[in-house]
């Protein structure tokens, strides 16, 4: 049995057939492996062909067959499991970037309503100052009234309160604005009113000299716009306008110096009513009557006037005329006058502090 091969020996080894050992090896292994015992073509019979061999649906799969399919199947599965968590890892990083890109826009937002409330405060900031400008010539002037701080110290308030709303801010703004722009005309109709005297009348030349043109004087030509005594009259709605009946121009009982002096007590009216405050202190010292108050500020501060008047009538005659409401106030009453006058205008206020 020496001779016989083994797996891996060279064919050029192989025994001669008449060898009986051999041969009755190669006989006994014919049944299972092949082996080259030295008939080729009767082994090559024997192979498998696939022309004779079974069809394929009656072969049962190999066991490599079966792994491999297996393992395929897995390697598939493992595949789709691996899009799968690929899939929603992508869909789960999209969603982070619209989290990501909404979070910029809402920053981008807000970045911009803070720039746009930036710009509205320093527009407020702009409006006040300028309104500030506007006052400041009106500072020390006799009508306290004319620079209005509540509403002035409302508009600050009212900005503090819409410092987070650019909208309710920018309303703000246009209100200061118009309201400086009432406050701007006035001074400049006032600075033009004072160079000028368009009726030339003692009572304007007085209304242009104690109220730095500020007050005006409208004659009235119905006559008695203030009921049937009064010559004159203030109305405390419209404090900055003198109304003068018409017929004061030609009345024979009336001179130019007796016009003045109505014209100063018409003046107090202007005062008492721009300055209500520092008013109701001083008109304790009248017994709350703005007439003989009004009286005295003309008594106190047109030299020589009186209440009681001689008007000619020819060399021989004369009218008694009497002015005013028939008191004439002490020198303690003056002295109060004088305190109150001093005391009366447009005072600086800081607003917001
Ligand atoms: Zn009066």
């Amino acid at each position: 049995m020496s001779s016989t091969t083994t797996p891996g020996d060279s064919p050029s080894t192989t025994p001669a057939p008449n060898d009986p050992d051999a041969a009755a090896a190669a006989q006994g292994d014919n049944d299972g492996r092949l082996v080259d015992a030295g008939y080729p073509g009767e082994h090559l019979a024997a192979a498998p062909s696939p022309l004779i061999s079974s069809p394929p649906s009656r072969r049962r799969p190999r066991r490599s067959t079966v792994f491999l399919g297996a393992a395929l199947a897995v390697s598939i599965v493992a595949a789709g499991a691996g899009f799968l968590w690929l899939s929603s890892q992508l869909s789960e990083s999209r969603s982070q970037i619209d989290d990501q890109r909404n979070q910029i826009q809402q920053q981008q937002r807000e970045i911009e309503e803070q720039r746009g409330l930036i710009d509205r405060k320093e527009q407020f900031g702009a409006a006040m100052t300028e309104l500030y400008s506007t006052i400041d010539p009106l500072v020390g002037l006799p009508y306290a009234t004319l620079v209005p701080w509540t509403e002035i110290e409302a508009f600050a308030d009212s900005a503090w309160q819409h410092r987070w709303t650019a909208g309710a801010l920018s309303r703000d703004v246009v209100d200061v604005e118009a309201f400086t722009a009432v406050l701007s005309n006035r001074a400049a109709a006032a600075r033009g009113q004072a160079s000028t005297n368009a009726t030339g009348t003692p009572w304007e030349a007085t209304f242009d000299s104690l109220g730095g043109g500020w007050v005006s004087m409208a004659f009235d030509e119905t006559n008695r716009p203030c009921g049937l005594e009064a010559m004159a009259c203030v109305a405390e709605g419209g404090p900055f306008v003198v109304h003068v009946s018409g017929d004061t121009r030609s009345d024979p009982q009336l001179t130019d110096w007796i016009r003045t002096g109505v014209a100063y007590h018409e003046y107090a009216h202007v005062l008492q009513f721009t300055n209500p405050e520092a008013t109701a202190s001083a008109l304790t010292a009248f017994s709350g009557d703005m007439e003989t108050m009004a009286d005295c500020y003309a008594l106190t501060f047109l030299d020589g006037w009186s209440l009681d008047h001689e008007v000619p009538i020819d060399d021989l005659s004369y009218w008694e005329v009497s002015v005013g409401y028939g008191y004439t106030c002490d020198d303690a009453q003056r002295q109060i006058i004088r305190e109150w006058v001093g005391g009366l205008g447009v005072q600086k206020r800081p607003v917001g502090a």
